[in-house]
């Protein structure tokens, strides 16, 4: 049996978790994967309940698993922590990353078909677009020695060369397996940090002939991204550039309850590498607990389970032509029906790519 920890957290986090699982419960299942789930409290929740964020127990499980499922944690009243490291983010989600060395970050951005007037960039615009960002995600000024002083503070980006390479193996390894086309985004006419990502993607290159790469400025990428989003296939970047242009690739395609992500790392199992697997959104608690929140990016993020922690390459393609169908006969969480169209609820969705995922040929 392979164990998945569920941890749905706080916020829409167990909503959009409750829609989601079933259907990789059912693409497993059809898979012949013998996977067993068990939830535990993260977050909030999980402070509310032990104190902490990320408790011993909900580590063990973490521990014992081959993937994890996670919602979202955080909200308003959790600000008020006196102590940072116990805040939901800081305190559960920054510790998951480090623990398990998830040093790449996944974040495909797509237009499904039907959806092309979602976004705020005229259609012509988002013909094609298909990119995949890889964003460094253990190192850099999030987790660099930061101090904040009466009137100073400081948060110092550091790399090393090896954990630029690895993450890079991943990004021109992506590049092969799509458009052959790689690009490194940099800030190396300031930062030093940026400069030693430049001296190694070009030495990494070497290994990989086969993939086109170009580089681009971190500001005027975001230009690009707006001009020109599908003139992009990968993405590579370090830790808060990479947290910027995410959320604009996510702004891109339309809503951000459409982009899933995963985090994946050193840690390989038996089945695949591990990983954490989360939308790309947020706990949403001004929609919390009404049934408006979008499903669809947290059960993508059970597709990307299934296919880099569970080695279930069809399953996954299979969840996701669910959803594609999904949307193209009409269905609509509210973000994407708009104030007056007609909505299904949270709940409805993922009902209803379950319906379609059974429905498909196996
Ligand atoms: P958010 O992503 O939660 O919400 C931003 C906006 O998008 C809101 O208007 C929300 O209603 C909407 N939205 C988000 N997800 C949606 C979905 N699935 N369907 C429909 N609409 C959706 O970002 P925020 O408001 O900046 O943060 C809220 C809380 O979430 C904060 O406490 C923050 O720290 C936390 N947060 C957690 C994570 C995480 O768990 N990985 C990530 C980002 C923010």
């Amino acid at each position: 049996m392979i164990r998945i920890a569920v941890l749905p957290g706080d916020g829409i986090g167990p909503e959009v978790i409750d829609a989601s699982l079933p259907i990789l419960q059912a693409a497993a299942k059809r898979a012949r994967l013998d996977l067993g789930f068990e939830t535990a409290l993260v977050g909030g929740a999980a402070y509310d309940a032990t104190g902490h964020p990320l408790p011993a127990a909900t580590l063990k499980l973490c521990d014992a698993s081959a993937a994890i499922f996670f919602g979202a944690v955080g909200g308003p009243q959790y600000d008020k922590i006196p102590d940072p490291n116990l805040r939901p983010e800081r305190g559960a989600l920054l510790p998951l990353r480090k623990r398990y060395e998830l040093y790449a970050n996944l974040r495909p951005a797509k237009i499904f078909p039907g959806l092309e007037g979602q976004s705020h960039l005229k259609p012509e615009y988002l013909k094609g677009l298909d990119l995949l960002v890889i964003r460094e995600l253990t190192g850099g000024a999030y987790f660099g020695k930061k101090e904040l002083k009466k009137d100073s503070a400081y948060d110092v980006i550091s790399y090393t060369r090896k954990e630029i390479e690895r993450t890079l193996h991943f990004a021109f390894k992506a590049a092969l397996g799509r458009r052959k086309h790689l690009t490194l985004v940099h800030k190396a006419n300031v930062l030093l940090s940026s400069v030693l990502w430049k001296q190694v993607a070009g030495q990494v290159k070497k290994k990989y002939p086969q993939v086109a790469m170009d580089e681009c400025y971190v500001d005027a990428f975001t230009m690009f991204l707006i001009r020109r989003p599908a003139s992009f296939d990968v993405v590579v970047t370090e830790n808060m550039m990479g947290d910027i242009i995410t959320d604009e690739a996510a702004e891109v395609t339309g809503s951000i309850g459409l982009l899933p992500s995963a985090s994946l790392g050193v840690k390989k199992t038996k089945s695949g590498i591990f990983g954490l697997y989360e939308p790309c959104h947020g706990s949403a608690p001004d929609i919390a607990g009404k049934g408006l929140a979008n499903p669809l990016a947290t059960i993508l993020s059970a597709a990307m389970l299934l296919r880099y922690s569970l080695s279930a390459e069809r399953a996954a393609r299979s969840v996701e032509a669910a959803v594609a169908k999904a949307l193209a006969d009409g269905l609509r969480t509210r973000d994407l029906a708009g104030p007056k169209g007609r909505a299904v609820s949270t709940s409805q969705m993922g009902e209803a790519v379950l319906q379609r995922l059974l429905k498909a040929k196996a």
